[in-house]
């Protein structure tokens, strides 16, 4: 690749403040030189140079939650009864043939793309997610799911997680890694929770888990009641031992805790729970569209942010919310801790890399960080709003070139 310069009305950084008529400078191993005002960033003389007008251009958007192989499942909204949605969407994944993951895959990548999404960090159990990264030459996570709600399933399923670690290490290098989702307390074990904190603890592993999402899921572990207990007692699974504890403590009790988990939804957390999650270093996924879609009620984000928590944003799967708007999240996440424009995107951008321990990398246009960036047209009658505010008013149509590495992965057929 050569080195190339961008420039655009305005540049905003998310590290720093907007710039008007900045430009942005990638060399050709696709790490950024230089960021600034027109005058300041060098103009290499056999650099092509792109100017995008009255656009805005920012670092690609981070992306803390996906299930890309679902993508093209289902359409249409989410039914209310969870424990049946879960059960009807594992018979969809169940029937649909072994070759359509990565062509899911492989288009919900592409999607995520002309978003202007760059970086994913993706839940799957098919292996396909990784895959598609690493062909595609993506940027992200993919945390490889298990299941096994039957203690004596343990054995069994930490030892398939380990064989599927080992077989898609082949993806794994540069941009694309790999780490491991015991799926959710209404379909893992306490042993294997902690089995498999011990893997990945081993390997050095980051953890991702759905975790405080629904009433269901509480009931089951406070009470052995609900949903999913009566679920579990229809096959003959024993009730979560011991009762009383909050889905946070009980992934504390079972080691899953730590500075590499990051915790999806965490809706039904309170201030003990917000205090766990702190003492052990662990994010948060935040992903306001599905918790409402699903009725899972509302997170406490500000309480969230509050304790100074890592905290990205995620949009969940296609299923949940429909086609992916990063931007349309961060818009619910603003109204629902009353943040500013800026903090919003810093959300789904530098601080969504920090949830994922990827801030040195990504999140933001800094000199040797990857040139991950998106341009954005901006929504027509508002040009003379903040910079920050076009952006958040903004979604995927108005998406113009999504740029991951400096190689332009996405453009779309609009004019400029
Ligand atoms: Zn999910």
């Amino acid at each position: 690749m050569r080195t190339r310069r961008l420039s655009a009305r305005w540049v905003l950084p998310v590290g720093g403040p907007p710039v008007e008529r900045g430009a942005l400078l990638i060399g050709a191993d696709g790490r950024i030189v230089a960021v600034g005002p027109e005058p300041d960033v060098p103009r290499p003389t056999n650099a092509p140079a792109e100017d995008f007008g009255e656009a805005l251009l920012l670092p690609g958007l981070i992306n803390t939650h996906t299930h890309l192989e679902l993508t093209g499942l289902a359409d249409g909204p989410p039914e209310p009864d969870f424990a049946g949605w879960i059960r009807r969407l594992r018979a969809a994944k169940a029937a649909r043939a072994p070759d359509a993951f990565l062509v899911a895959a492989c288009r919900g990548l592409t999607d995520c793309w002309a978003a202007g999404v760059t970086t994913v960090a993706d839940t799957g159990d098919s292996g396909a997610v990784i895959q598609a990264l690493a062909e595609a030459g993506g940027s992200g996570i993919a945390y490889q799911e298990v299941f096994g709600p039957h203690p004596d399933q343990r054995d069994e399923s930490l030892a398939g997680l380990e064989r599927q670690v080992e077989r898609l290490g082949r993806y794994v290098g540069g941009r694309v890694r790999i780490g491991v989702s015991p799926h959710a307390p209404y379909t893992v074990s306490g042993p294997l929770y902690a089995a498999t904190a011990e893997f990945a603890r081993r390997l050095g592993l980051p953890v991702a888990v759905h975790v405080a999402e629904s009433a269901a899921e509480s009931a089951l572990l406070a009470r052995g009641e609900g949903e999913f207990a009566d679920a579990w007692r229809a096959r003959g699974i024993p009730a979560p031992a011991p009762l009383g504890r909050t889905p946070v403590a009980w992934l504390e009790e079972h080691g899953v805790l730590s500075g590499r988990t990051l915790c999806i939804h965490a809706v039904r957390v309170a201030g003990p729970d917000i205090g766990r999650l702190v003492r052990a270093g662990a994010a948060v996924a935040h992903c306001p569209l599905s918790n409402r879609a699903h009725g899972h009620g509302v997170a406490p984000l500000a309480g969230l942010l509050a304790a100074s928590l890592r905290v990205g944003l995620g949009t969940d799967s296609a299923v949940s919310v429909g086609a992916l708007d990063l931007l349309a999240e961060a818009r619910a996440a603003g109204v629902l801790a009353g943040l500013s424009a800026a903090r919003a995107l810093s959300l789904c951008t530098l601080e969504g890399a920090g949830a994922l321990g990827l801030e040195g990398e990504v999140g933001s246009l800094a000199p040797g960080k990857w040139g991950d960036c998106v341009v954005i047209r901006p929504p027509r009658g508002l040009v003379a709003a903040p910079p920050e505010e076009l952006v958040l008013a903004s979604g995927p149509r108005d998406v113009l070139v999504t740029f991951v590495g400096g190689r332009d992965v996405y453009r779309s057929s609009r004019p400029l």
